[in-house]
């Protein structure tokens, strides 16, 4: 049997904790999975107050005080917390840096009631990074790979490569550093840069410098042993065009033989239509009749009235620029003409929430909305509704896609990042393939998307055949996390 391997999985956001979108997802789920492959995993992460310490059993590790960080001038203490993730098979250990003053708050990164980042989000993960490493070391737990996740967690490899250089303690210590989206990098003023103890020399282009400024992501790329994203195709376009790569697309080039790209998979025992307490009826491939009790809940929920000839299309997104609508605000009124009734659910930037608003001031019947984060309304929402939409401009993977094909629920996608690797286009004549892909960014083509997808939804013959496509999925997370293993041995052998 191969050898064990010890691997702590650094993140901001993980469910059941704390999400604010896919990343919390993976990281979840992908621990399990390699846990249950046999290997040690062991999750970071801040201790926010976005859960129930008492339903989690969270306890004490280390106490406060015993580990003091330095933060510019000052040093802040912190303690280090514990809880588990369990699934029927393991239990996944997860730590959580606890410092109230900079975690406890009502957002993971951006004030709710204001919409804005909090100031001083750039001392939030300084803390992060620094404060994972001297927890390792007081616990005395050395990790061969400290596999790190997105902006937050950037700084970990530029820690390792610089001030630990010489460290006994991670002398052996490897790092990946996974790409989740590329589109919010912790780009801060050089003043930031000041606070981490990292050595100036490398505040230059060829380091952490960025057009002036410090950038956490550009960190994790230059310094980690490998890099990888969430898909093939998205690990393809951001080192290739410029759109992307958000001024990183060079950097990325010339890292491109340690840069990988891996679809993220789906907690089948979260996501799945056969075994969800959060919807209404339960169903599944071989029985999906049930699926129109969901859908007549969902459109009550809306306060919208049932037609089964008529197509429910939803979203579930943060309303974000990267997701596309406003795409859907330049077709609305040829789209609300048509026989088709449209569920939003999503929270984010203001001038979507006032778009959709607007919308659904105009057209009460056919276009509801809620804005918000509503976990069990996701659900409903997968398991009502005939089709899903996801215009994206960019997409590094994309879940509620690969959600929606369990479910039965058709996807509309543009043919970009993850959208792209995990839908396979219909052919309407056949009954091939699991969703309706377009390629430009346009809003004349999602509309003619749209119109393909509820001409052939009157075909109940053909659109069965295309949901029982999708529902046959299997995304499961056992085969990413298998690439995951051979990307960690690699790491080990490679880079030793
Ligand atoms: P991203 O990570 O870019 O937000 P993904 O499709 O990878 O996009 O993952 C989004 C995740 O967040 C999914 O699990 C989705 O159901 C969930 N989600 C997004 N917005 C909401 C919302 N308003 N309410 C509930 N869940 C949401």
């Amino acid at each position: 049997m191969s050898k064990e391997i010890n691997i702590l999985y650094v993140v901001a956001e993980a469910v059941p904790f704390a999400k604010t979108g896919g990343l919390a997802d993976v990281a979840g789920a992908l621990p399990q999975t390699v846990k249950e492959l046999g290997h040690e995993i062991r999750i970071m992460m801040p201790k926010y107050s976005t859960f129930s310490e008492r339903k989690y059993k969270v306890h004490d590790v280390i106490r406060l005080k015993d580990i003091m960080i330095p933060l510019g001038d000052t040093c802040i203490s912190t303690s280090v917390k514990s809880a588990f993730i369990t699934s029927s098979k393991v239990k996944v250990q997860v730590y959580f840096l606890a410092n109230d003053k900079l975690y406890s708050r009502d957002g993971l990164y951006v004030n709710p009631h204001t919409k804005k980042d909090y100031a001083d989000n750039d001392e939030r993960f300084i803390f992060l990074c620094k404060g994972t490493l001297e927890t390792l070391k007081k616990l005395g737990w050395k990790p061969d790979i400290i596999h790190c996740n997105d902006w937050q967690t950037g700084l970990i490899p530029a820690y390792l490569k610089t001030v630990y250089r010489d460290d006994p303690f991670f002398k052996k210590t490897k790092t990946i550093y996974t790409i989740h989206n590329l589109a919010y990098q912790g780009i801060f003023p050089k003043e930031s840069f000041n606070k981490t103890g990292l050595p100036k020399e490398i505040f230059t282009p060829e380091g952490v410098e960025f057009y002036g400024k410090f950038n956490f992501m550009k960190a994790g790329i230059v310094y980690a042993d490998i890099v990888n994203t969430v898909s093939e195709k998205y690990a393809q376009e951001i080192r290739t065009k410029e759109e992307f790569g958000c001024g990183l697309e060079k950097l990325l080039e010339k890292r491109k033989k340690d840069l990988y790209g891996i679809v993220n998979g789906v907690d089948y025992s979260v996501w799945n239509p056969a075994a969800d307490n959060l919807i209404p009826e339960k169903y599944s491939i071989t029985n999906f009749s049930k699926k129109a009790e969901n859908k007549k809940a969902l459109l009550q929920k809306f306060g919208m009235k049932y037609d089964e000839n008529i197509p429910v299309i939803g979203i579930i997104s943060r309303l974000a620029d990267q997701k596309g609508f406003d795409l859907i605000g330049d077709i609305i009124a040829d789209l609300m003409k048509l026989d088709l009734q449209m569920v939003v659910l999503g929270t984010g930037e203001k001038k979507y929430h006032e778009l959709f608003q607007k919308i659904h001031n105009k057209y009460p019947d056919k276009f509801g909305v809620q804005l918000g984060f509503n976990e069990a309304l996701a659900h409903l929402i997968e398991a009502g509704s005939d089709m899903f939409l996801m215009p994206s401009k960019y997409e590094p993977c994309g879940l509620n896609q690969i959600y929606s094909l369990k479910y039965g629920t058709v996807p509309i996608v543009r043919a970009t990042g993850g959208l792209e690797d995990t839908i396979e286009n219909i052919k309407p004549e056949t009954g091939s393939g699991t969703g309706f892909k377009f390629t430009k960014y346009d809003d004349a083509e999602l509309l003619k998307t749209i119109k393909k997808a509820i001409k052939l939804y009157q075909n109940k013959k053909i659109w069965v055949k295309i949901m029982k496509n999708g529902m046959a999925k299997d995304f499961s997370w056992e085969t990413s996390a298998k690439k995951y293993l051979a990307l960690y041995k690699k790491l080990l052998k490679d880079k030793d």
